[in-house]
């Protein structure tokens, strides 16, 4: 049971939120071996930091105002909306005037490309990046060579997790075996490995009847599963977006209803079994109609928004610009408004970066045979921050419950304190200057990747602190061997 320890007796929880915030300290008391051992990081039991006088926004607790927060032995001890309330012998001050502090970033969907993809992202050098964008937790998608289809291999990327010990690292199981989409993988013995989630990311599962069963078994596990949306055969040989760029280039043309197709079809199969459908980097406007009306009718569904498509479009692919090539493509204004109406009134619920990094010899290759995909963790706060704050659609509060409580929710971390601040939660925060300006230098890259068409591009916001179980990261990002 989570019990205040004896050097913080003196601390007060400010009275008037008191209910807000700690509504039963022992709320999480079930997970901390849990969280400690499995999900990658190791706890600094009696670290005693304050961060004071912070912006604190914590949207699963409903708080929205200036604070302390106070985290011990790798949990959040207290919050105090008075700033200057609490204190704590011994503690390390964080001044965080200016500062916003929240819970500390969730990114549902990356690709950590370890085992197999080593010479593009480890595990190591793919949380680095999380944490230098303000991530404190990733989940990993499974298209890995071999492809995380079986309870050893969700345990061995749990390991080399523990082993980095920056991000919590969370991992997305194979719903069929290699990803072939035409048999069941072991979902129960993944869970029981540690899997959060289900998904084929990379290609969607295209056999109907096999898909069905996915969602029932996924049902069963109690596990949501992530559907990358891709009719295969709308998109032999596609490169990108159809459309009169996609006609003068003379490239392989990539329709939006490849997406929408499956995306409705998985609604319609889902209608009889109810389990939780989540649609992976929503591209079309289409598909945010499908979704919309899905959810109107209750089914459990929810679908995430990337910071490439919420700012460019398919004219970032001209002059064969293989920075811009991505899978499922950019696409037209008309869709960015679309998913920033979706991001806005709640039909997109979730953000995520879709981290996907290359070498520089896979994107120099011609477009239509150069790789799909961008890195995102490190410049995706700011990018957000861009499409959706300062172009008015959402406020920050909202921007922060996109990046936190609700992919906790979708992973079924939630349970475990993941994506709050509520008192006695694991002491995962990140703080924010809302108003650093810097540009995108990619050569300053964490990640051991460098592919992304935002280079030079200048930014507004950045994770300033970033603390996993209550113990500053970015620190040891300096331990990190760069390519
Ligand atoms: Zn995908």
């Amino acid at each position: 049971m989570f019990r205040m320890p004896a050097s913080t007796a003196g601390v007060r929880v400010f009275a008037a939120h008191a209910a807000a915030v700690a509504p039963h300290p022992a709320r999480y008391a079930h997970t901390p071996a849990a969280l400690t051992c499995p999900f990658g990081v190791t706890s600094h039991a009696m670290s005693t930091t304050l961060l004071r006088a912070g912006r604190v926004i914590c949207p699963d607790s409903g708080i929205d105002g200036t604070g302390d927060v106070l985290l011990v032995g790798g949990r959040v001890a207290a919050v105090s909306m008075k700033a200057g309330e609490l204190s704590a012998a011994g503690a390390e001050v964080v001044d965080c005037h200016g500062l916003m502090v929240c819970p500390g970033l969730i990114d549902p969907h990356v690709h950590l490309r370890e085992p197999g993809g080593e010479h593009k992202e480890t595990i190591a050098t793919g949380t680095a990046a999380a944490i230098a964008g303000g991530f404190t937790s990733v989940c990993c998608m499974p298209n890995t060579t071999p492809c995380l289809d079986s309870g050893p291999l969700v345990e061995f990327v749990r390991l080399r997790a523990r082993e980095a010990n920056l991000a919590r690292v969370f991992v997305a199981g194979a719903a069929t075996v290699g990803r072939a989409g035409e048999q069941l993988a072991p979902m129960a013995a993944m869970k029981q490995a540690g899997a959060v989630a289900f998904t084929d990311d990379g290609d969607g599962i295209a056999n109907a009847q096999m898909m069905l069963r996915v969602l029932q078994m996924a049902k069963v596990v109690g596990c949501a599963f992530m559907q990358h949306c891709q009719e295969p055969t709308l998109t032999h040989g596609a490169a990108m977006n159809a459309g009169s760029l996609q006609v003068k280039l003379g490239l392989g043309a990539w329709p939006a209803i490849a997406e929408e197709l499956m995306l409705e079809r998985d609604v319609m199969l889902n209608r009889a079994v109810g389990a939780r459908y989540h649609a992976q980097h929503v591209s079309a406007a289409g598909s945010t109609e499908i979704l919309r009306r899905a959810r109107a009718a209750g089914q459990p569904v929810s679908g995430e928004a990337s910071p490439h498509h919420l700012l460019l479009t398919d004219a970032a692919c001209d002059d064969y610009n293989t920075q811009a090539k991505m899978n499922p493509p950019l696409r037209t204004a008309a869709d960015v408004q679309a998913l920033r109406a979706a991001v806005a009134d709640g039909t997109i619920d979730v953000l995520a970066t879709d981290h996907a990094p290359h070498t520089e010899a896979e994107k120099a290759r011609d477009f239509a045979q150069a790789s799909f995909g961008i890195i995102g963790l490190e410049h995706a706060l700011p990018l957000y921050v861009e499409a959706l704050v300062t172009s008015g659609a959402i406020g920050w509060p909202r921007l922060i419950a996109l990046m936190t409580i609700q992919p906790s929710k979708l992973l079924g971390l939630d349970a475990s304190g993941l994506g709050t601040l509520r008192v006695g939660a694991p002491a995962d925060v990140t703080v924010i200057d809302p108003a650093a300006r810097w540009t995108v230098d990619l050569a300053a890259s964490v990640s051991k990747s460098r592919n992304s068409p935002f280079h030079g591009r200048n930014l507004t916001g950045r994770a300033v602190h970033v603390f996993v179980d209550g113990v500053s990261r970015q620190g040891s990002l300096a331990t990190i061997s760069r390519p």
